[in-house]
């Protein structure tokens, strides 16, 4: 049987709760607009899956995927002094850089990034990561990345940022479809905490999906690539930068928890849960970076999916549908990119000036690079 629920004053309609759709519902909350969270399940979302890395020179990014990137980073420390101001919960935000070791020079110099780190020889890094394996010879320093503790701290940090300003939520619901007509949004079918379908009527929403999003609105072309991941309990300090290696990364966290990922794996869609395989690169990989971490007591093991478009960039802005804007599909730099992705949403939402560089960026985002309508 099909419920109507229709409120008064319909709320902008954020779909999903995870990393974007909290970051989105917050700023949006904090402009004074009335803001409602639909969210199948708070535990499967990537924000609480991720690694936390603010590095988007460790992970060799170029071009618009940078610049974003890099205005996101300028964002970032306010973006969290006010979510810890309205939550009281600290972030664990740390501006301690990445280290990308290499077995040679030639192999460094052809990092995508390799202009803006800072060249270590043997020595240096040894100074900078006592117990590396002897296998790395040089690597980049690169003092800009950082890391932020978005599994223990900054989700939880957000979701109670959003409840200080007002923001409601509907946990357990899962969208079906989007109801529109050849031109406007006009709200979802969804099925209820109670096992019942209904439809919420609304004229805006943000689709912030994630991997999902393609199952929520088959013309967005977002895909999961799986990712695992484990930690260990180092001593405190034993490393104070990130280890960004080819295939494996160590990031350690102020109390010595040291988070190690992790594997992509597009093959397996939306398989649930841990392979032998999959840990065992782990394992290898921490063996090959940093020997005697090998031997640190192992703490937690997870999964979850990276939001990925055929181009391996977000989707941003807003959709072909009027009412209807998109904050998917940012695949491995989802952490790294929230702050801005919140900025510029409701910056479009709420028809705030955009920057010369913010409307170009918005323009490469775009849905309809893929031209993809049903
Ligand atoms: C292993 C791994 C490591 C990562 N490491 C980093 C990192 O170090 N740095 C970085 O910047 N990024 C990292 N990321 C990427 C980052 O986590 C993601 O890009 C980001 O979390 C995406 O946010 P999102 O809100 O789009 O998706 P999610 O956080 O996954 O949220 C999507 C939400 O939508 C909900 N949903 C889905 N379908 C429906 C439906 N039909 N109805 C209602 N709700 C629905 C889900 O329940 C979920 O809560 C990593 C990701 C993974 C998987």
């Amino acid at each position: 049987m099909i419920n109507m629920s229709s409120s008064k004053k319909e709320p902008l309609l954020i779909i999903g709760g995870g990393l974007m759709g909290l970051a989105v519902a917050y700023e949006l909350a904090r402009h004074g607009l009335t803001v409602e969270i639909l969210s199948r399940r708070r535990s499967e979302a990537a924000g609480f899956v991720a690694a936390g890395m603010l590095a988007p020179y460790a992970e060799g990014l170029t071009g618009d995927l940078l610049k974003l990137s890099q205005l996101s980073l300028d964002l970032i420390p306010k973006w969290v002094k006010r979510i810890e101001n309205d939550s009281g919960i600290d972030c664990g935000l740390k501006k301690c850089g990445t280290i990308v070791p290499f077995s040679s020079s030639e192999e460094r110099d052809k990092h995508l990034c390799a202009p803006f780190g800072h060249k270590l020889d043997r020595t240096e890094l040894e100074n900078e990561l006592p117990g590396i394996a002897s296998k790395w010879k040089t690597a980049l320093l690169f003092n800009q990345d950082g890391q932020i503790d978005n599994r223990r701290q900054l989700m939880r940090a957000l979701e109670k940022a959003c409840v200080a300003m007002g923001v409601q939520f509907q946990e357990g619901i899962e969208v079906l479809e989007l109801l529109h007509d050849e031109k406007e949004f006009k709200g979802v079918r969804v099925l209820n905490a109670e096992g019942k379908i209904e439809k919420i009527l609304g004229e805006k929403a943000v689709l912030c999906g994630g991997a999902w999003s393609n199952q929520i609105f088959s013309s967005i072309p977002v895909f999961p690539v799986k990712g695992q991941m484990m930690s260990l309990q180092g001593p405190k300090e034993s490393l104070n930068r990130i280890l960004y290696g080819p295939g494996t990364y160590m990031v350690p966290r102020t109390d010595g928890l040291v988070v190690i990922g992790a594997t992509s794996e597009k093959n397996a869609k939306f398989q649930e849960g841990l392979t032998p395989d999959g840990q065992s690169q782990l394992h290898q990989g921490i063996h090959e970076l940093f020997p005697q971490a090998s031997q640190w007591p192992q703490m937690e093991r997870w999964w979850g999916f990276r939001p990925c478009t055929p181009d391996k960039n977000p989707l941003l802005g807003p959709y072909l549908l009027k009412g209807l804007w998109l904050a998917t599909g940012h695949y491995r730099n989802g952490v790294l990119l929230a702050a801005i992705t919140a900025e510029l949403i409701v910056k479009c939402i709420c028809k705030k000036q955009l920057s010369i560089s913010e409307s170009q960026l918005l323009e490469k985002f775009t849905w309809n690079r893929f031209a993809v309508i049903n």
